[in-house]
C-alpha cells in the first residue's frame, strides 16, 4: 500500500477513555473479518506513553490486525481501541518507495501532507535523513541504495512527521542478518533520541527482547494474549547487551512461551 494512502485513511481513534500516561489501549478487542476468520479474540493491552512494546506470535495470529486497529485502518468487531494522539506513523516490511523519486522526495512524502511551512518540512526531512545516516544520499534514486538503506528511507519518512506513536509491522523482516542488526541499533538510537511510543511486530524473539520494554506473546489464531514478559535491560540499549544474562534469560523465556502456543 503506498504510504500516502496510509495517512489518508488513518482515522482518529477515540482517546476519550484513556487513563493518564496510556498512549495506546486495546480493551476486550475482538476482530472477525467478513470471511468469518476470527483474527483477534478478547485482546486487552495498554502501551504507556514512551514505552516500546513488541508483539510476537505464530503467523496468522492477528499481529498485523492489532497494528492496523491502532492505526485506525480497521475497526474492531467488538471492544474498543484508543490512541491518545493523531500523530502516528506506520512502517511496513517493505520500504514502499517511489522508484522514480529521489531519496529526499521519498522521505518528504508524509510530511508534505501536513499543514506547516515549507521551510519547516524541509528542516524535518533534512533532520530525519541525517538521523538515519542518509544525508549524503538525498539526491540519489532508490535503485542506487541497498535494502537496508531503502528501509532507512522508510524510517526517515516516518520520522519526519515527528510521530508520537510508531507502528512497525515487521520492518526488518526482509533484511539479511547483519543489516537487520544494524537497523535494530539505528531504531534504538532513534527511539532514545525522539522518545516516541512504539508498537513493534516481529517474528524474531531476539529482536523483540533487544528492542522492547515488554514483549507480548500471542497465541495461535484466534489471537489472544498468552503472556506479557518484562525485559529487564537498561536503556540506552547497546549491541553487546545481546550477550548479557538478562537478555538471554528473557529470550529463552519468550521462546519457551512461544513454543507452547504454536
Ligand atoms: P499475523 O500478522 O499475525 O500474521 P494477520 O493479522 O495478518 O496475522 O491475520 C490474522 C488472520 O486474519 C489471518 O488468518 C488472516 O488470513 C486473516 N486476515 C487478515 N486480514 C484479513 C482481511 N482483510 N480479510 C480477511 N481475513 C483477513
Amino acid at each position: 500500500m503506498p504510504p500516502t494512502q496510509v495517512v489518508d485513511t488513518m482515522q482518529d481513534v477515540d482517546a476519550s477513555h484513556l487513563t493518564q500516561g496510556t498512549m495506546v489501549s486495546f480493551h476486550d478487542v475482538s476482530m472477525v473479518y467478513d470471511t468469518g476468520t476470527v483474527a483477534l479474540d478478547d485482546v486487552s493491552l495498554t502501551v504507556a506513553d514512551g514505552e516500546f512494546v513488541a508483539v510476537v506470535g505464530p503467523s496468522g495470529c492477528g499481529k498485523s490486525t492489532l497494528l492496523r486497529l491502532a492505526a485506525g485502518l480497521e475497526s474492531p468487531t467488538s471492544g474498543s481501541v484508543a490512541v491518545d494522539t493523531p500523530s502516528r506513523a506506520f512502517i511496513f516490511q517493505e520500504p514502499t518507495l517511489m522508484p522514480w523519486e529521489t531519496v529526499r522526495r521519498n522521505a518528504s512524502l508524509l510530511v508534505d501532507l501536513a499543514k506547516m511551512p515549507a521551510a519547516e518540512k524541509q528542516r524535518r526531512v533534512d533532520a530525519a535523513l541525517d538521523a538515519v545516516g542518509l544525508a549524503g544520499f538525498a539526491d540519489q534514486l532508490p535503485q542506487a541504495l541497498s535494502g537496508g538503506m531503502r528501509m532507512r528511507v522508510s524510517l526517515a519518512r516516518a520520522l519526519a512527521v515527528e510521530p508520537e506513536v510508531m507502528l512497525l509491522d515487521e520492518p526488518f523482516g526482509a533484511l539479511d542478518d547483519l543489516t537487520r542488526q544494524d537497523m535494530q541499533m539505528q531504531l534504538l538510537n532513534l527511539y532514545d533520541r525522539a522518545g516516541f511510543t512504539a508498537l513493534f511486530i516481529t517474528h524474531s524473539v531476539f529482536e523483540a527482547v533487544l528492542l522492547a520494554d515488554r514483549v507480548v506473546v500471542m497465541s495461535a489464531r484466534p489471537g489472544r494474549i498468552a503472556a506479557v514478559v518484562d525485559v529487564d535491560l537498561p536503556r540506552p540499549r547497546t549491541a553487546d547487551m545481546r550477550f548479557a544474562p538478562e537478555y538471554t534469560d528473557a529470550a529463552e523465556h519468550v521462546a519457551g512461551l512461544l513454543a507452547g502456543v504454536r
